[in-house]
């Protein structure tokens, strides 16, 4: 039986941390067969990250694995994910996983926890996206900055309260533009170290 931690993170991230699990995958090595059982196994670098048992039937998958729960124990999961397969263009048929949560068709499904689900439904990013929101993060301090009459937009250095704004509107916008600028900061750090380490 596989099993991976608990340590899935909350809320936003990039599909590059999660365990996915592709159809296409699953197909080329035979497993999409009615009657196969099959184990998947991930890896990051040389260590196992970890790992699901599966079974194919006609118009299903049933992944089992082992989940930590929040108290610390593991907990045997059984999942059926639906199938469904459409026609190509030349011949022959294609495959797809139904998302467990939203019912589309999709053709990888990634680890949220306790479940598989799709890109959407469990609120993930592709890296790009990602840049997006550093960008505008980015753009909101710069802006915040401006409207703070900061002498260098680019930097928070020589921040004066400007004539005639009322101090409380100045220390939350001072908030405002601490946070998007750390932000940014953050998101791009973020980047940088992956890309050192790969
Ligand atoms: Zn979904």
């Amino acid at each position: 039986m596989g099993g991976w931690g608990s340590g899935v993170s909350r809320g936003y991230s990039t599909t590059d941390g999660r365990l996915r699990l592709s159809i296409r995958d699953l197909r080329k090595t035979g497993n999409l067969v009615a009657g196969k059982f099959w184990l998947w196994q991930w890896s990051r670098g040389s260590d196992q990250s970890g790992s699901i048992q599966g079974s194919t039937e006609t118009e299903k998958i049933v992944l089992s694995y082992c989940q930590r729960t929040d108290s610390g124990e593991w907990q045997d999961i059984s999942f059926p994910v639906w199938l469904d397969w459409t026609d190509c263009n030349y011949g022959g048929k294609r495959a797809w996983f139904r998302c467990p949560f939203c019912g589309q068709r999709v053709g990888v499904l990634y680890n949220g926890g306790s479940r598989f689900a799709c890109r959407k439904c469990l609120r993930l990013n592709y890296k790009c996206q990602r840049e997006g929101e550093k960008d505008r993060a980015f753009r909101r301090a710069h802006k915040l900055r401006v409207k703070l009459g900061c002498r260098d937009s680019y930097t928070s250095k020589w921040r004066i309260k400007p004539k005639g704004m009322r101090w409380a509107t100045y220390e939350r916008l001072c908030e405002e533009e601490n946070y998007y600028g750390n932000r940014g900061c953050q998101i791009a750090m973020t980047a940088l170290m992956k890309c050192t380490l790969a």
